[in-house]
């Protein structure tokens, strides 16, 4: 699954741009991953300008 690193998201829109099934929702100042609908293609995790978003084992992420 995609996690954002906290607080370092500077919103630019570049993910949400290039999600193929719009599983990332940006607001003002809040940035959501939608892991529900996520495919998990790790586009958005190449293309982020600030290397804040990543890949992390769903299990490892419920840990
Ligand atoms: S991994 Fe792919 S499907 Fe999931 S949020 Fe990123 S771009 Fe969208
Ligand atoms: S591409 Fe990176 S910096 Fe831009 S909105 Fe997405 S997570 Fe934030």
């Amino acid at each position: 699954m995609i996690i954002v690193e906290e607080n370092k998201c500077d919103f630019c829109g570049t993910c949400v741009a290039v999600c193929p099934v719009d599983a990332i929702e940006l607001f003002e100042a809040q940035i959501d991953i939608l892991h529900d609908r996520c495919i998990d293609c790790d586009l958005c995790v190449w293309i982020c300008p600030i290397e804040v978003l990543h890949t992390v084992e769903k299990e490892m992420a419920s840990a």
